[in-house]
């Protein structure tokens, strides 16, 4: 893989849901969206997939049913990456197969710091009575040390919960966190000032794509309303430091709730968008 500084890696896993099932089918949309993608960014003012040298390296190998099994799966195949210095532009998937992928991170760069875009914290204790799925993602990751919550920040959450101990917990975990009310106040330029104030050093970006708006983003499984409009998303994505980033992600795309693309569409845009400040830092 000689000049290969970037891949694009699918994870058709959604075993994870815990309402509407679907992501397993979130890579094959993503990649057909992005036939529509011109080689040239023109806001960011780049080339992605030429300066990273950019390959799509298929689909892990995923285990229907067995969400430890296809954990393992993930981490085996991203260890090599993550351990080459490798950005992965993960496309998931079920918001559970971030942890195997920031398992695999953290074996190189240790704990990390963590932007993460989602309706939802992810850090349940436990979620159905059980410790893994895509609401406990982070409160696992904080567990085995994968990700420092003084340099980490939750941005989007919104929704009804069970407790108001599921928003203040955040907090007493040590994470940051701006919710969609706080973002009404902050706007895009004060939401990004506070995000590149919290997260210093090797950052990773998990973005659930429920963090938009299902107006915008339908194709999801656990929707809910008052989110970022597309144009929201891409300029804080826009807005992220590029120089520090090792890998992101982009999950929970469902199309068989899809109307039009139009949240495939959202979701290749945001792969590309993430990869372009991440290019605009590279050598070529
Ligand atoms: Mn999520
Ligand atoms: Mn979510």
């Amino acid at each position: 893989m000689t000049g290969v500084k970037s891949i694009f890696v699918g994870v058709p896993f959604d075993d994870g849901t815990t309402f509407r099932t679907g992501p397993r089918f979130g890579p094959r949309a993503v990649r057909e969206a992005s036939r529509m993608l011109r080689p040239y960014n023109p806001v960011v003012e780049v080339k992605p997939f030429e300066k990273l040298g950019m390959i799509d390296y298929g689909d892990v190998d995923t285990v229907p049913g067995y969400i430890e099994d296809t954990n393992r799966k993930i981490e085996e195949t991203l260890t090599p990456i993550f351990s080459a210095g490798i950005i992965p532009a993960v496309c998931g998937g079920d918001h559970s197969i971030t942890l195997p992928v920031l398992r695999a991170a953290a074996k190189k760069y240790g704990a990390l710091s963590l932007i993460h875009f989602d309706a939802h914290s992810d850090c349940w204790d436990d979620y159905f009575g059980k410790k893994y799925n895509h609401g406990t993602t982070f409160k696992r990751a904080l567990e085995e040390k994968l990700i420092d919550p003084t340099r980490s920040i939750h941005v989007g959450l919104r929704g009804p919960l069970y407790d108001s101990t599921d928003l203040s917990g955040l907090s007493k975990m040590g994470f940051s966190v701006i919710t969609m009310k706080k973002f009404t106040e902050l706007g895009v330029t004060g939401t990004l000032r506070q995000i590149l104030e919290v997260a210093k050093g090797t950052s990773y970006v998990s973005l659930d794509i429920d963090g938009i708006d299902p107006a915008f983003a339908p194709a999801t499984g656990t929707p809910e309303v008052g989110g970022f409009t597309s144009r929201e998303i891409q300029d804080l994505v826009r807005g992220l430091d590029g120089k520090n980033l090792i890998g992101f992600d982009v999950v929970e795309v469902s199309p068989p709730y899809d109307v039009a693309e139009v949240t495939a569409l959202l979701a290749s845009n945001l792969t590309y968008e993430l990869c372009s400040v991440i290019a605009k830092h590279k050598q070529p």
